[in-house]
């Protein structure tokens, strides 16, 4: 443990606004500029200020990504004159079946699987924009600064903004010559929209319990890369531009799948997913995304292609069930932190966008209440009921559950679901929590493999998971304090190992952690805190929960563009 570099006479600048944003994804975006609008249209003048961690808006946003420009439309019906970054207009749908070497393709389509009227989008160039236009209309925002705390009244009940982090401190716990003490950001209103598994919005959950009584979230981990293609290269349909394929080579036991984009200049997205209740502890998702890539449906389309850029996320998969309490005294949550994302659509910016842009709406009433007591900012939770978010979600309420089951077993669940509006056979199916699914060894059914699984890489088209981190351009300041917080490490080599040979080694897509052996032939676990990419498996997956994801030195990790 570390111990904060400013000492109580030094002080700390606090600066005051109307509403803070924490997070510079779609949700917070989107709710600034429509509190940005409404103000204006009332004549109304308010301070509101938006912090990322990122070095810039948008270098920490990854997805597929296919936008329903649903809310998008609501929030700027003129998005295309004011030059939305979009990749392709018009989706056209594939949906396949892989096995080892073939392909099957599924002849029917579910309707929440369309993708008529949606566009393709890099998210990371959708976050800049929608940050510019959030900027124009007078959002002060700030990329570059970490929250590190969530600060609170008197009384510990009421949340009255954030706190930075220190920047300057080193990995010792002292100062560095480049000293900055953190900032406090104090605000009517703090709106939480810090994406997926959030580290504020953690411990904001264990001090006023708004995950009580719900479901564990539940996540799954994406890999995703840009890939330039030759000219020449095609999708199977020449008029297809999103292909989606379950199966090889996760099988029907482990619920992910893969998918295909195709972008502007020769260009594709291609990405991976693995759901986090996966059991088999020998399962590495950066090598299940490498089988998909070399599958010869998708081989095939990206052969003689050069990765432009790679990167990972996870996204919160367990939506209806597991959405925690809205708002509480002084704060609301959105998006991501909110569990928003519809996993039946495998869509969730829409549906972040809008509930940022309903949270706008109901502090535009706390503003000229002058309450932001729960009392008034209750009535967010109240407009997301009456929203198209819940007629979505709720359709969707045990669609995951679904997927998670083992063989076709899944289809007959999701049959029944879609007859009846999403109820199925069991309502709710439960949900169990990620970190509580890996199978002990000593349980196992086959014998653990003896060297891990590799594959053949080429360094262009097939890379490692070194170089695929060079290209997501991620960086950390080297002399900090390590923001992997292990509170018991001695677990890592007495339990973890035995019983499970150490699975973050594997589930990490950056080479974070390793296993080092010394020359009494004794081993131990090794961090490369550099090497993070904030995706969050590591928190996540964890079978001891014995990993704590904390934010490093604000302005560090990738710098995705084009994912
Ligand atoms: Fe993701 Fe954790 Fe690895 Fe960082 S250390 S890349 S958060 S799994």
């Amino acid at each position: 443990m570390w111990t904060r570099g400013i000492s109580m006479e030094e002080s700390r600048e606090q600066l005051e606004f109307d509403v803070l944003f924490v997070g510079g994804g779609p949700a917070n975006l989107a709710g600034a500029i429509h509190l940005m609008n409404m103000a204006q249209k009332a004549g109304r003048e308010i301070e509101v200020c938006l912090v990322e961690k990122a070095e810039s808006i948008g270098s920490h946003s990854l997805s597929g990504a296919i936008l329903d420009p649903l809310a998008l439309k609501e929030l700027m019906p003129d998005y295309l004159d004011k030059g939305c970054p979009i990749e392709e207009r018009q989706c056209r749908d594939e949906f396949y079946y892989l096995t080892p070497g073939g392909k099957f393709k599924v002849p029917y389509t579910p309707r929440y699987m369309h993708n008529d009227g949606c566009h393709i989008i890099s998210l990371s160039k959708y976050c800049l924009w929608l940050g510019e236009q959030a900027e124009e209309l007078g959002v002060m925002v700030f990329p570059g600064f970490a929250g590190s705390e969530v600060l609170y009244d008197e009384d510990g009940k009421r949340i009255i903004g954030i706190r930075t982090g220190d920047k300057g401190i080193d990995k010792d716990g002292n100062k560095r010559p480049n000293f900055e003490p953190g900032v406090d950001l104090m605000a009517k209103v703090t709106v939480f929209g810090e994406g997926s598994k959030g580290s504020l919005i953690r411990e904001v959950g264990k001090k006023l319990g708004i995950f009580d009584g719900k479901m564990p979230q539940v996540f799954e981990t994406a890999i995703k890369e840009v890939i330039e293609i030759p000219e020449s290269n095609s999708f199977p349909s020449p008029d297809t531009t999103v292909l989606h394929t379950f199966g090889h080579p996760l099988g029907l036991g482990t619920k992910g799948g893969g998918f295909l984009y195709k972008m502007k200049d020769n260009r594709v997205a291609l990405g991976f997913v693995v759901g986090l209740e996966y059991e088999d502890p020998f399962l590495e998702p950066y090598q299940a995304f490498l089988s998909f890539k070399k599958h010869p449906l998708i081989a095939g389309i990206i052969q003689g292609g050069k990765v432009l850029q790679q990167g990972a996320k996870t996204l919160p998969a367990g939506g209806f069930y597991t959405m925690p309490k809205l708002a509480v005294d002084g704060a609301v949550f959105v998006g991501d932190s909110a569990s928003t994302l519809n996993i039946q659509r495998l869509k969730g910016v829409h549906t972040a966008m809008k509930s940022g842009m309903l949270a706008a709406e109901t502090i535009m009433t706390a503003l000229e209440k002058e309450d932001f007591t729960s009392q008034t900012l209750d009535q967010y939770q109240q407009k997301v009921a009456d929203s198209w978010i819940h007629k979505e979600l709720y359709a969707a309420r045990n669609f995951g559950q679904a997927l998670s089951k083992k063989g076709f077993g899944k289809f007959i669940t999701i049959g029944a679901q879609y007859i009846s509006g999403g109820r199925g056979f069991v309502d709710p199916m439960p949900i169990h929590a990620d970190s509580a699914t890996l199978t002990e060894l000593s349980n196992l059914s086959a014998n653990p493999p003896e060297s891990p699984d590799t594959q053949d890489l080429d360094g262009k088209l097939y890379l490692d998971k070194l170089t695929g981190l060079y290209l997501s351009g991620t960086s950390h300041e080297e002399n900090q304090p390590c923001h992997l917080v292990i509170p018991n490490p001695d677990l890592c080599m007495t339990e973890c190992y035995d019983k499970y040979r150490s699975p973050c080694t594997r589930f990490c897509p950056a080479q974070v952690y390793e296993l080092e052996q010394d020359d009494n032939g004794s081993k131990r676990l090794k961090l490369n805190p550099s090497n993070c990419l904030h995706c969050k498996t590591c928190e996540i997956k964890d079978p001891y929960n014995n990993i704590i994801w904390t934010c490093p030195e604000g302005g560090g990790g990738p710098k995705y563009s084009i994912v």
